[in-house]
């Protein structure tokens, strides 16, 4: 007979990992399908400070490494497979992938987002290498260098104001004459004597070898453009693309509620709009995406997903 899980997660970074953890745990027969391999956003990240506990070897793919272990240790399964269908609204859920057929009582979805790429020359091999997509992450690693920073939202001008007190200087550089970030953002910034700004401007390339060197800029109005070079001293710059995030999500409009932007809305635990299927991590509607929420947001919806189980399967 063909097997139904009592979990299936579908994403293998922090929050269907944690969710895998909880559910292994909580002895639930779980199965995490991952698209590649597991890490999510987090394996890009060169090191990661800001996760409780994570002092040792504090890098992205081992802190992954050590939870894909902690899950493994409890028996879940893992396997590699991209969904491409589902059907999440009967009371066996099934979802579908390049090599299989999964059968689920419920479902856990951390598909995760992926930051907006410039689509610049040289951008994604200089990721992590000068180039980052999280301040948050990253600021403290440029303390004293000169960064810029893409993109005119509330993300870029908000991020600007935090990198600020790492940077020798930021600069903005904004595709139009005006921002889009809020007006009460817009003038900190603008008050602010650490940040500069470049209008009317995109980034055509990003040069360096192994880290970053120069950037080329073009004025969107006048088509000039312009070679920014590393101070000779530091060797280097950092560059922040904030110019918005991506949800992975496409494939669950329609069936499960998210808001315009297509981050899923989920409550406080982890419910979608459709029994149980539950959301976690960077793709649910939220006000701070980090590995310690995503975390958070996986032991929630495991620990539901076992009481949904436990009162809809009489077990
Ligand atoms: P966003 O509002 O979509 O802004 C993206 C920015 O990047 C825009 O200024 C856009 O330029 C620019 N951009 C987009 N594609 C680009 C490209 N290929 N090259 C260069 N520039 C490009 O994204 P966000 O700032 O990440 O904010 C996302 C949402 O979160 C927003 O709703 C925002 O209000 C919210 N948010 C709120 C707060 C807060 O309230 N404190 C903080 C952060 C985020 P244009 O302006 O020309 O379109």
């Amino acid at each position: 007979m063909e097997k139904t899980y009592d979990v299936v997660i579908i994403g293998s970074g922090p929050a269907g990992l944690s969710a895998g953890l909880y559910a292994g745990r909580a002895r639930l027969n779980t199965l995490i399908l991952e698209k590649e391999k597991a890490g999510g956003q987090i394996v890009t990240t060169e090191e990661i400070e800001n996760y409780p506990g994570s002092i040792e070897d504090p890098t992205g793919p081992k802190l992954i490494a050590r939870m894909v272990e902690q899950v493994d240790s409890f028996g879940v399964e893992r396997k590699t497979d991209e969904i491409k269908e589902i059907n999440l609204e009967d009371k066996i859920k099934v979802v579908k992938g390049d090599k299989g057929e999964y059968k689920a009582k419920s479902v856990i979805v951390a598909t995760g987002a992926k930051p907006r790429l410039l689509g610049a020359k040289g951008e994604k091999e200089l990721t992590g290498k000068g180039v980052s997509y999280c301040a948050t992450c990253d600021a403290a690693f440029f303390q004293d260098f000169d960064v810029y920073v893409i993109g005119g939202g509330d993300t870029a001008v908000e991020e600007s104001l935090f990198i600020s007190k790492f940077a020798r200087k930021v600069t903005i550089v904004h595709r139009r004459d005006e921002l889009r970030a809020a007006k009460s953002i817009q003038e900190k910034a603008f008050k602010n004597d650490k940040i500069d700004f470049i209008w009317n401007t995109e980034v055509k390339e990003i040069k360096g070898d192994g880290i970053v060197e120069s950037m080329i800029l073009r004025n969107r109005e006048t088509g000039e453009e312009k070679e920014i070079v590393a101070n000779e001293e530091d060797g280097m710059f950092g560059i922040f693309v904030m110019v918005g995030y991506i949800p992975q999500t496409e494939l669950f409009k329609g069936t499960i509620d998210m808001d315009d932007r297509g981050y899923i809305i989920g409550d406080e635990n982890m419910n979608t709009n459709i029994s149980g299927v539950f959301v976690a991590g960077d793709c649910r509607k939220k006000s701070l995406r980090q590995v310690v929420t995503a975390t958070s947001d996986g032991a929630i919806s495991a620990i539901q997903a076992e009481k949904y189980i436990e009162n809809n399967f009489g077990e």
